[in-house]
């Protein structure tokens, strides 16, 4: 008899299972799919988007379009409570899906105090629609004076923030003056090539970089830094670091420190065999991965069929994850930093070959005429 699989989040490691949904169909089962937004922006791109390099519709996936053209639900909601012994989910406005197997591709979110995240200026870079809707603040405003914008996190998505947000206000053809906060030091975990690159980018651009110092918000336009000083901004893009959404602690699971859900290389949960993830929301307990986009395309394929395998009773295959991975920084203007293992060069083919590969992935999974939409942010 035909089962019902429910994927919840339609981030980057469900778009093989959402584009070839038909295969669960075909084989007599029901699939839904459940998301906050009938889109998924891709965040490789979301920093260009933020310098208007892209479009809204260049980064971005109509993934309820792209379930419903082929046989599934799409029910637009956000799961807060999954009840794993009875197979239930149960969604924010209180409506209960029940499912036979289930797969979690939710991403993460920026750590921020409730009342930092509340303010009208203060801009979590995750998700990456926030990038969008942030821009639209800073043309409205950049009209009227000359802007203070402030990063905090100096890690690759900072660095690549701080960048855009310079070539934003090019393209503008206004000034702002531009501040990041990168915590002990700029691109800490990174090669120091790569670190030397950026700073050789960024600083010519006058953008200030602060090192050893962290800072949090502390009212709506000022942050306070760990060395006693304050800012004024009038915009606080916060990219300090992301975690896994609340959802599996909130519901009794036993989770990783940071809250992920713990899988086998099977990317399925050992405590509950019909639940599998993906991307940012899952721990995996061979070998922790960053939470960098790469992992979750990686795992696209083996959750596929493992999602298939499972429903069919079938055995499922391993993901092997490689051991480095590229790494390609957009620092806006056409220029990036790529970086793999030994080989790291800066300036234009830099960005040419990540425009390149993110092209590529958008090309594979937009498949429902999203770059003829209107803009429509949601
Ligand atoms: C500015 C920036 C730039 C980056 N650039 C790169 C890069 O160039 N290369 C790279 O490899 N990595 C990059 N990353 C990291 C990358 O964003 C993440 O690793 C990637 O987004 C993980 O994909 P995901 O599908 O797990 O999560 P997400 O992309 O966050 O997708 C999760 C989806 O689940 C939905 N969802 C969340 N909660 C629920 C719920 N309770 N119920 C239902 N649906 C839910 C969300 O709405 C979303 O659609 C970047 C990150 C940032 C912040």
């Amino acid at each position: 008899m035909g089962k019902h699989l429910v994927l919840v989040g339609g981030g980057h490691a469900h778009m093989t299972a959402m584009a070839k949904c038909g295969d669960f169909i075909y084989k007599g089962h029901r699939v839904t799919l459940i998301s906050p937004s009938p889109y998924q922006y891709y965040s490789g791109m979301g920093p260009g988007a933020l310098s208007q390099t892209y479009r809204p519709q260049d980064i971005r996936f109509h993934v309820a379009k792209m379930v419903q053209d082929r046989g599934a639900v799409f029910t637009r909601g956000q799961v807060v409570r999954i009840d794993a012994p009875g197979r239930v989910l149960e969604l924010a406005g209180g409506e209960r899906i029940t499912y036979d197997v289930v797969s979690f591709n939710i991403g993460s979110g920026i750590a921020l105090h409730e009342e930092a995240a509340a303010k009208n200026h203060v801009i979590p870079v995750k998700p990456i629609i926030n990038l969008l809707k942030g821009q639209k603040k800073i043309i409205r405003e950049a009209g009227h004076h000359s802007l203070k914008l402030l990063v905090l996190g100096g890690g690759p998505a900072g660095v690549e923030i701080a960048g855009n947000l310079w070539a934003l206000m090019q393209n503008l053809g206004k000034t702002a003056e531009i501040t990041l906060v990168a915590g002990a030091q700029l691109l800490r975990k990174m090669p120091p090539k790569i670190r030397t690159l950026a700073l050789s980018i960024l600083l010519p651009r006058g953008i200030r970089i602060l090192e050893g110092v962290h800072a949090q918000i502390a009212a709506e336009n000022r942050a306070v830094l760990t060395d006693g000083s304050h800012l004024e901004f009038d915009f606080a893009f916060v990219s300090t670091g992301v975690v896994p959404p609340p959802l599996f602690r909130d519901s009794g699971f036993s989770t990783a420190a940071d809250g992920g859900l713990p899988v086998n290389p099977f990317l399925q949960s050992q405590a509950f065999p019909e639940i599998f993830g993906g991307g940012d929301c899952i721990h995996f307990q061979d070998r922790p991965l960053d939470k960098v986009g790469v992992f979750a395309v990686r795992q696209n394929p083996i959750l596929h069929q493992n999602l298939l395998n499972a429903l069919e009773g079938l055995p499922l295959q391993r993901f092997v994850p490689q051991k480095d991975y590229l790494l390609i920084l957009n620092l806006g203007a056409g220029v990036g930093i790529f970086g793999r293992q030994n080989l790291i060069f800066g300036g234009r083919p830099a960005f040419f070959f990540k425009n390149w590969i993110d092209g590529a992935f958008m090309r594979k999974f937009q498949l429902s005429g999203e770059r003829n939409e209107p803009e429509n942010l949601i």
